[in-house]
């Protein structure tokens, strides 16, 4: 039996994608209001740290989450509200932002490749791979010859990790330019959020159709079996957690893992 919030809002391989038809208000899947959906949240909160323990404790699994947004969308929420309780030592937050001249110097998988989860750990891309096909298509920052063989190579990329023993789930939060506008005004307003107001970002607002179509092309040429995309509506916070959580609980529940059997018959030992 499959997961609600799986079938919602995956985005099956080879499936165009149209973002005008994908609501970023939508809150079907849960009848509660938003104090119960935080309820919610707290329990699946202790059922991802539990799970997270068990993925640590076997070592045999690694777990890549991919977040990929528009600006104010909510990364680092979904970051701080989502992973709330687990245990550090086994997830960590990779961060991906404009290249230092080493990465350019790279290819554009060369940095990615190195923060890959090993085994037993849970690695949050905060940004990916996929800026190579989004903002640097957007940007022209290199020729189109050269971003639109990256869905090729990112598709492969993908498939070496997942055969090597990587489960692979990516996120686009998906917020309407009305919503992004609120949440800007908060961060110009509010002191304690003027510290991630960057006047850059309203750039990219004004490229926003621009952006829309490279995340349109870049989901529906990279979804697949392997590496499937979720696009998860975001003007509500606590709905966007809901269904990330719903999604990667279910994901390390279907990976049917065992605590370790103990190193030797316990039930001999004796503890002075
Ligand atoms: P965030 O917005 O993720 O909180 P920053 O404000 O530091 O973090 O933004 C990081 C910036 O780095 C973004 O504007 C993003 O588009 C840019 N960036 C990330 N990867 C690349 C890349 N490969 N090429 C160019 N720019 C990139």
């Amino acid at each position: 039996m499959s997961n609600p919030f799986v079938e919602r809002y995956r985005v099956p391989p080879g499936q165009p994608v149209r973002l005008a038809d994908w609501d970023p208000n939508d809150k079907s899947l849960f009848e509660g209001d938003k104090k119960e959906g935080k309820q919610a949240l707290r329990r699946l909160n202790e059922r991802l740290a539990e799970l997270q323990e068990l993925l640590y404790a076997e070592g045999k699994h690694k777990l890549l989450i991919v977040l990929q947004a528009m600006d104010t969308a909510g990364k680092d929420g979904v970051i701080r509200h989502v992973f709330k309780g687990v245990n550090p030592q086994g997830v960590e937050v990779a961060n991906f932002k404009v290249p230092t001249p080493i990465e350019l110097a790279h290819d554009y998988l060369w940095r990615v490749h190195q923060r890959t989860p090993a085994s037993g750990q849970i690695v949050i891309f905060n940004r990916s791979h996929y800026e190579d096909v989004l903002v640097v298509r957007v940007k022209n920052l290199v020729p189109p010859e050269r971003w639109s063989r990256r869905y090729h190579h990112i598709v492969e990329f993908e498939r070496l990790l997942a055969e090597e023993g990587t489960t692979i789930l990516k996120f686009y939060l998906h917020i309407d330019q009305e919503e992004q506008k609120k949440r800007l005004e908060a961060r110009r307003d509010d002191p304690t959020k003027q510290w991630k107001f960057n006047p850059g970002d309203l750039e990219d607002r004004k490229l926003w159709p621009q952006y829309m179509e490279a995340y349109e092309e870049a989901i529906s040429r990279t979804s697949s079996e392997w590496a499937p995309w979720f696009i998860v509506p975001a003007n509500r916070k606590w709905y966007r957690n809901l269904v990330i959580s719903q999604v990667i609980i279910d994901t390390l529940e279907g990976l049917d893992m065992r605590y370790p059997a103990p190193k030797a018959d316990l039930s001999q030992i004796v503890i002075e």
